[in-house]
């Protein structure tokens, strides 16, 4: 093992870190933290602290930390396999049963499965093969894509557009033409305390139905939306609002795209995300859950509708000219099915539902009369407080203060990760599905401990 100083250095002197204000941490002014090992919802550093991963990694590592049984399937398969390519109908055993395992588990009206890296690269297979499609159709006017203020989707140039976050945006020449935003269904940030959750389901709806009346519809080729708002906040929708969007949709023959790459294979009690808010998307993003992040493998999941147009495409056109070197890796499509062999076998989706419900009745009744809590909001294994200096007002902190990042520091302290969201003084849970309770109450009583120290 390396010394600690010699690691730092290296560190500091050569990697580029995603996400990471790169000057300070080349100046050695923000902490670095090396991992190196994992067990259920535990993570430990090289410093020897033991911290509760109440975040799941980046929340992907579904089934939890040092499961062997995908640990024996990717070793099994790099010295049988390690490598062969899915181009012209090439597979293997392990790519061709996960394609399988996902259609039983995915809405009935979906087809085909195509298999990416990572959730920014699955959505951008996404815009591009809507393109393809209504350029089959002869709608080639048909093109724009709506997304979501708030919403995440990627960092790429087109899924970096799609995020609806401006950090993502700005000085990167984002977002692309052809990509527009509405409005988020952010309930607890509606223009009006006035609203009420029906109101704010019309309020999305009409900003949703203005956009397509300025753009025309035909110019519009598909909607993209991850069931409960991720990265931009944790934020499940209002009631009846994914009925309401998708009528909207339907009536103006413009796809929907659910991004479950957070929701996808039981993070919220269901399977999907889809079925949990009654969904019927055209494509499904999945990544995360998939394999639990032993290895990077993310997908896009065709309804038999859009599977029609894409074989029509070909038979005119010549095949399909999409694809990366490692789509359907074998060592990633092995991982994915030891993973959603272990999904079932743990019973997870339905430990998901349960112990989540738990873990936000619990994080409610520990900080929902806080009086610098706003909300305290989730779904299944998802979970957010919102902090506001004022709950009468809804009056935020000023951002400078960084509320948010000094509770998940406080948090940290006590041993548990958390995530200080992005954007807002939100403080976000995703744990490992396999959580207890007895676990939930050290993350709940911990995180009031922690806000207590902050806030008072
Ligand atoms: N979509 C959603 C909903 C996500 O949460 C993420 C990642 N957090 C992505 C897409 C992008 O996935 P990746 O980082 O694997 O490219």
């Amino acid at each position: 093992m390396l010394k600690n100083d010699l690691l730092d250095q290296w560190d500091r002197d050569h990697f580029f870190h995603p996400s990471t204000h790169l000057a300070q941490h080349a100046r050695g002014e923000s902490p670095n933290r090396i991992i190196t090992g994992g067990k259920g919802v535990h993570i430990e550093d090289r410093d020897g602290n033991r911290l509760l991963d109440a975040f799941a990694g980046l929340y992907c590592v579904n089934v939890g930390y040092g499961r062997t049984e995908i640990a024996e399937a990717i070793a099994a398969q790099a010295k049988e396999l390690a490598y062969y390519h899915a181009y012209v109908g090439h597979g293997t055993e392990a790519s061709v049963t996960l394609a399988k395992m996902v259609l039983e588990r995915a809405p009935k009206h979906m087809s085909k499965v195509y298999f990416g890296l990572g959730g920014s690269d699955a959505n951008e297979t996404n815009v591009k093969l809507v393109w393809y499609y209504n350029n089959i159709l002869g709608r080639p006017e048909k093109k724009k894509i709506i997304s979501r203020w708030r919403g995440y989707h990627g960092s790429g140039l087109v899924t970096g557009s799609l995020t609806g976050l401006k950090l993502f945006h700005d000085k990167f020449d984002l977002p692309l033409d052809r990509i527009l935003h509405t409005e988020a269904p952010y309930y607890f940030r509606r223009p009006d305390l006035a609203m009420s959750e029906a109101d704010f389901v019309a309020h999305c709806v009409a900003a949703l139905e203005a956009m397509i009346d300025r753009e025309g519809a035909d110019t519009i080729a598909a909607f993209i939306g991850e069931p409960v708002l991720g990265t931009g906040g944790i934020v499940p929708p209002p009631a009846g609002y994914w009925a309401a969007i998708q009528a909207v949709l339907d009536r103006h023959d413009i796809l929907l795209i659910a991004d479950e790459v957070v929701t996808g294979f039981g993070r919220l009690g269901s399977m999907f995300g889809s079925d949990h808010y009654g969904m019927t998307p055209d494509i499904i993003t999945i990544a995360k859950g998939l394999t639990s992040a032993y290895a990077p493998l993310s997908g896009s999941i065709f309804s038999a509708k859009v599977w029609a147009v894409l074989e029509r495409g070909t038979d005119e056109n010549g095949p399909i000219g999409h694809g990366w070197t490692y789509s359907a890796h074998p060592i990633g499509a092995a991982a994915g099915v030891a993973n959603l062999k272990l999904i079932d076998s743990l019973s997870l989706v339905k430990n998901a539902g349960e112990t989540g419900a738990y873990l936000n009745a619990a994080m409610k009744s520990a900080l929902g009369e806080h009086a610098r809590v706003g909300d305290v909001r989730g779904e299944g294994m998802l979970c957010a407080v919102e902090f506001v200096e004022d709950r009468e007002t809804r009056r935020f902190f000023d951002p400078a203060r960084k509320i948010g990042p000094a509770v998940a520091a406080a948090l940290l302290k006590r041993g548990v990760i958390a995530r200080a969201m992005p954007q807002g003084d939100i403080l976000g849970f995703a744990p490992p599905l396999c959580l207890t309770r007895a676990e939930v109450d050290e993350v709940v009583g911990k995180t009031a401990d922690a806000v207590a120290e902050v806030l008072g």
